[in-house]
């Protein structure tokens, strides 16, 4: 069980995610959506503890905050939107840096790591691309292979920051279903933000709609979908200046 309690979290005084409480039960799949700038990105930041906040991120029922390095990469798995990606590097040895998140690249991996790769390669159908250079990968591969990174850190909490970016409906619906799969076959639980409201409302049990840092609404794909709601809060907004 993964608890958020009024978590607030900005950037140099600026407050971007304000009083954000939800708890997402394991095995289950949250959806952070909204529109562009919301703070679904600095949320998901938050929760694997990459920026700052006020608040709480409770891991069954233990701070995050004090959980050690070593701890906190064997519990949470975070991938970026568009990370940078280490282009020279074979899918085999990227995917072995999820062994030792903690680490970097000074860690020395065992058979045993070896092996969890070999296996998460394979679920990720990446086991003919394994000697293959990242530079050499299609938009689809490289996100199976940032996948495949936080998949060899056997976290129990899969953080995902738009994993979809970049893919046509096809891929993107290929990776969630892998996703998914992760979730009810390990009880993986998974924290996403989706900015394809279609996606979302098919694969999370639970969306978070945030608008301006603060959550205007949340619920089930009915209740959140809503096209009253959303109108509200996707509307382009300008700004006026005076003067
Ligand atoms: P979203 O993911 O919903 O598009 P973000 O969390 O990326 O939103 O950004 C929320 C707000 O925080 C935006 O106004 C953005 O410009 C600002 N922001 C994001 N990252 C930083 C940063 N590293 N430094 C300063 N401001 C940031
Ligand atoms: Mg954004
Ligand atoms: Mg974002």
């Amino acid at each position: 069980m993964l608890e958020l309690v009024d978590v607030s979290a900005g950037y140099r005084g600026k407050t971007v995610v304000s009083g954000v409480s939800v708890s997402i039960p394991r095995g289950s799949w949250l959806a952070i959506i909204g529109p562009n700038g919301a703070g679904k990105s600095t949320l998901l930041k938050s929760i694997a503890g990459l920026v700052s906040y006020s608040g709480s991120v409770l891991l069954d029922g233990r701070p995050v905050q004090d959980l050690s390095a070593r701890e906190r990469a064997r519990a949470l798995g975070y991938a970026p939107q568009v990370p940078l990606l280490p282009e020279g590097l074979s899918v085999t040895s990227y995917a072995l840096l999820g062994r030792t998140p903690h680490l970097g690249i000074l860690a020395r991996e065992g058979p045993h790591d070896m092996a969890v790769v070999d296996q998460v390669l394979a679920r990720l159908d990446l086991s003919s691309l394994a000697g293959r250079l990242l530079r050499t990968l299609s938009g689809g591969e490289r996100q199976r292979a940032v996948l495949a990174r936080v998949l060899a850190q056997q976290t129990g909490v899969l953080l995902l920051d738009e994993p979809t970016t970049g893919l046509d409906i096809g891929h993107a619906q290929a990776l969630l279903d892998l996703v998914d799969r992760l979730r009810t076959e390990d009880g993986t639980t998974v924290v996403s933000t989706l900015h394809d409201l279609t996606l979302a409302g098919q694969y999370a049990d639970r969306l978070l709609l945030l608008d301006r840092g603060t959550v205007v609404a949340s619920g089930d794909a009915s209740a959140v979908l809503d096209a009253s709601v959303l109108a509200q809060h996707y509307c382009a907004r300008l700004v006026v200046m005076e003067g």
